[in-house]
């Protein structure tokens, strides 16, 4: 059986590959290839998501967890271990992240001024650029191909099921007034050593951080609702370069290689559903990451396949 996924990004790449794991003859269509869409920009780390629906991205990012657990054994993937801590101006409230074992609420005397409370998370870090490649290699080796192409309707897509991981461009796709962009911009500098990462969660648009890579650091952020400006805002940057320096001084000083935006596809949940084209094909869609389309990428591809194989119902076609 041959599925089409519609999107080049983490999430079409990662579809894709489980697709063709669980024996389907997958591959992409994607108007940008991975090195041109949000994936690229992202900071890209496993970390513990609020996102909604919450029963479901608890269990899509432990099972992407686990993925990545067997993934950072390979220095290939781009993937590593990467300890971080989430620290908040106020206590924060009880989280059911505290019921996993990767996620420990921080005693007072590890919560530096001027923060009150926050969390030391076992999570991983992603270089994009790496990962990305490597996925789309992965996919190759599979027998999976990737074709540059605009679509314009889902129904013009050929294949016995279409999977539609187009990020923003589900807003068209998938007629869903629901998605909407949120702007992130953040700085790249070199990396002078550092290993784990930190957060400063107090502001949920400023949302600044510190995430260590091979080579670089990437420094956040914004989370700017509905904004769609690609071009870097110097403004924003010095802001940036004075929020991480405050949360990590190593970097305060650093020379910046990079500034980067992207756009996130936001949506009030994300969108794991199956659905029927006007010619009676299924479709189903993953879409509306926000911003954890990397940590939840396995776990929504695992939901993605166990939807294409589901033989009943008004889909017993399939
Ligand atoms: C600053 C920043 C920091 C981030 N940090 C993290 C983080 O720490 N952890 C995390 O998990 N996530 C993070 N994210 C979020 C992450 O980048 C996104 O959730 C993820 O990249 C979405 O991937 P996607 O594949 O769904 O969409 P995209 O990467 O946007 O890919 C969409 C694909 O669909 C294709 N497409 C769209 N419309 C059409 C069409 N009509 N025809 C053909 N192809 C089409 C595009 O060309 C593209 O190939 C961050 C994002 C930003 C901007």
């Amino acid at each position: 059986m041959r599925a089409t996924i519609v999107g080049g990004g983490v999430s079409g790449l990662t579809t894709a590959v489980a697709m063709r794991e669980a024996g389907w003859d997958a591959h992409v269509v994607a108007r940008e290839l991975y090195d041109s869409t949000v994936s690229m920009v992202a900071a890209a780390v496993w970390t513990a998501t609020m996102l909604e629906p919450h029963e479901s991205t608890r269990r899509w990012a432990l099972a992407t967890r686990t993925r990545f657990a067997s993934l950072s054994e390979d220095p290939a993937s781009g993937v590593v271990p990467m300890r971080q801590r989430e620290l908040d101006r106020c206590v924060p409230s009880r989280s059911w992240w505290e019921t996993t074992p990767y996620v420990r609420r921080l005693g007072s005397d590890a919560v530096p001024a001027p923060y009150a409370g926050g969390f030391e998370i076992d999570g991983f870090g992603i270089e994009p650029p790496v990962y990305l490649r490597w996925l789309t290699t992965l996919l190759a080796k599979l027998g999976g191909t990737i074709t540059v192409g605009e679509v314009d309707r889902l129904v013009d897509v050929e294949g016995d099921i279409v999977l539609n991981c187009s990020g923003l461009g589900a807003a068209d796709l998938a007629d869903d007034p629901t998605v909407h962009p949120i702007r992130g911009q953040v700085v790249a500098v070199t990396n002078p050593g550092i290993r784990d990462g930190v957060t400063d969660h107090s502001d949920a648009e400023r949302a600044a951080y510190v995430y260590p890579r091979s080579e670089e650091v990437i420094l956040g952020g914004t989370r700017q609702i509905g904004c769609t400006d690609l071009e870097p805002d110097p403004v924003i940057t010095q802001r940036i370069l004075t929020d991480s320096g405050q949360l990590d001084g190593r970097v305060a000083q650093l020379d910046v290689l990079d500034v980067r935006v992207g756009l996130r596809p936001g949506r009030p949940s994300v969108r794991v559903e199956r659905d029927e084209l006007a010619d009676g094909r299924a479709v189903v869609h993953n879409y509306g990451h926000a911003g954890a389309g990397f940590l939840l990428s396995w776990g929504c591809a695992q939901d993605v396949v166990k939807l294409t194989n589901t033989l009943n119902g008004r889909f017993e076609r399939w």
